[in-house]
């Protein structure tokens, strides 16, 4: 299976190779001034948020 057309996460066009994963040097560069400009903000301990179950999903299923 080709692996799918990836987007550029800043301006959401395709990813060219030479500058993945974004699609041009500039949207790298916008990307990183946004981090900046972010405070590096670290991800918080959001993993306890999406506890879902699922395994718990499919395995039962009703006789329709
Ligand atoms: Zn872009």
């Amino acid at each position: 299976m080709p692996p799918k057309a990836a987007a550029c996460p800043v301006c959401r066009q395709p990813v060219k190779p030479e500058t993945r994963p974004f699609c041009s040097p500039a949207c790298r560069d916008r990307d990183l001034l946004q981090w900046l400009g972010e405070g590096y903000r670290v991800p918080g301990p959001a993993a306890d948020e999406g506890m879902q179950k699922s395994s718990d999903y499919g395995l039962d299923s009703d006789a329709d």
